[in-house]
């Protein structure tokens, strides 16, 4: 089986490659930390969660890497209404947005990078595009010369000539043509600032995730992800600055976009009064069943969402459920050792037939749907068996079934609680925590190409009898013997 991606960037359906040999390095544009997260932010960050899970179940050694917008004007001004420094309130909702991912079981991101932590890579961007003439400073503001880069649009479709036509981009004296974007923004009074051989001020949004790429990734990566509504004048802006800084075409290989979410056929804003944060919606439903919800539709499709559709997928979601939690005690009450019959080779066939059936339906473009349709099949087989058959499955074909369930809806990030809510996977100790920790601190040393400290926490687990192993899923961990 291949997998096959759609990308933006060449408008078709493409087999999946990485760049070298089995990494893959993926960015996804973060939130802006002014306000609480909303539906949208979970549709966005639940189907990239998913995609993530996908690449590194078949295998792939997948770093994830998240910008957190965390200077901007919406964060300065929300910060004046409050009277608090802008600093302090963006931490304050970059900390809530990790707890709704937390919430969600969004736990597949490598790193966040904040962009006021990579001001130093987003200063020596600006500089080499000054130096290579893209760049140009008006009185401590510095453009991005967009008509410079010949090759601006290939993303979106847009035209230069059409854009400057239309009234698309405000006129600004400033500049030099209406296209051209802020790199670096002067110091305004009562705004943080930092120093830079323009005078002091901050950064633009575009420049943020493009430094903060490079850093982590290099000149060229796999992947770049986000919301539709990012691809123009965002995702344009940032290959329009990359492939002008390095000169090496392309930027990013593959570009995937989610689709947006409406709340009964409008755009979700405040202003209408249909606005839903994470938190209003975990009021009423769990996160499993919102996660349940979202991965019903493939991830390029727009979402409608009313409650009443959230209502219908929490009778179905409770459908699935059922069936795996008769499979627990099915798994639990079993006699030992009852020997397979031939009723139970049929079952396990019909088992690795829905798993394949699984599988090829994430290979087509993370088809989630397709997905979970497949899960629907597998359930009612299994009700069959379990509740209707004269003779009932023997342990080890249960425990095989369990596997291959758990083995598959952990790829959606779908029941990973056991009947009593704890996690299946176990992951509720200290000792969980900690290693945890160490194998976050690992990727992200790793990130950053130091290879002698990540072999050197790995060979020190070793020496206490913790095995870490860099494989399917990410890196794993197992308790082995010490070694003396
Ligand atoms: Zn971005």
């Amino acid at each position: 089986m291949v997998l096959k991606v759609y990308n933006t960037l060449t408008r078709q359906k493409e087999e999946f490659h990485p760049m070298t040999g089995n990494r893959v390095y993926m960015f996804v544009c973060g939130p802006t930390t002014y306000d609480h997260s909303h539906l949208g932010h979970a549709r966005t960050y639940v189907a990239f969660d998913v995609i993530a899970r996908y690449l590194r179940y078949q295998g792939y050694d997948l770093f994830y890497l998240m910008n957190i917008t965390d200077i901007d004007d919406n964060i300065i001004k929300r910060a004046n209404e409050r009277d608090i420094p802008p600093a302090e309130l963006a931490e304050k909702f970059f900390k809530l947005f990790i707890k709704d991912m937390d919430t969600l079981n969004i736990n597949s991101v490598n790193l966040y990078a904040k962009a006021t932590e990579h001001v130093q890579e987003i200063i020596s961007q600006i500089e080499t595009l000054m130096e290579k003439g893209f760049a140009y400073n008006v009185s401590g503001n510095v453009y991005f010369e967009v008509r410079k880069f010949g090759d601006f649009g290939k993303l979106s479709g847009q035209d230069l000539d059409s854009l400057q036509a239309g009234a698309r981009i405000e006129v600004d004296q400033e500049k030099r043509n209406p296209e051209d974007f802020v790199l670096w923004k002067s110091e305004k009074p009562g705004e943080p600032t930092w120093d830079s051989p323009w005078g002091s001020g901050r950064p633009g949004w575009h420049i943020e995730d493009t430094a903060i790429t490079t850093k982590y990734f290099g000149d060229q990566y796999d992947i770049h992800g986000g919301a539709r509504d990012l691809i123009f004048p965002h995702h344009e802006s940032e290959i329009t600055i990359a492939e002008s800084a390095t000169g090496k075409k392309p930027f990013v290989r593959y570009w995937f976009h989610s689709g947006f979410l409406n709340v009964e056929g409008e755009k979700m804003s405040k202003s209408l009064g249909n606005f839903f944060t994470i938190q209003d919606v975990l009021q009423k439903y769990n996160a499993e069943i919102i996660r349940y919800f979202l991965l019903y539709t493939h991830y390029k499709s727009p979402i409608d969402f009313a409650e009443k559709y959230l209502k219908e997928a929490a009778v179905s979601y409770e459908r699935l459920n059922k069936s795996y939690q008769g499979l627990i005690s099915a798994v639990e009450n079993a006699p030992d050792d009852t020997g397979t019959t031939k009723d139970d080779l049929e079952l396990l066939e019909k088992v690795k037939k829905y798993r394949e059936e699984f599988l090829s339906a994430m290979d087509d473009d993370f088809n989630t749907r397709e997905a979970i349709a497949t899960l629907f099949e597998f359930s009612h087989t299994l009700n069959k068996a379990l509740f209707g058959a004269v003779n009932p499955p023997a342990k080890d074909t249960l425990t095989q079934i369990q596997n291959t369930f758990l083995e598959i809806t952990n790829i959606l990030g779908l029941f990973e609680h056991d009947a009593s809510g704890k996690k299946t996977d176990a992951g509720d100790n200290i000792v969980d925590e900690l290693i945890g920790l160490l194998i976050t601190i690992r990727d992200k040393l790793r990130a950053e190409k130091n290879f002698k400290l990540t072999d050197e926490i790995r060979d020190t687990l070793k020496s206490i009898g913790v095995k870490l192993e860099d494989s399917k899923g990410g890196t794993s961990w197992k308790i082995v013997e010490k070694k003396e």
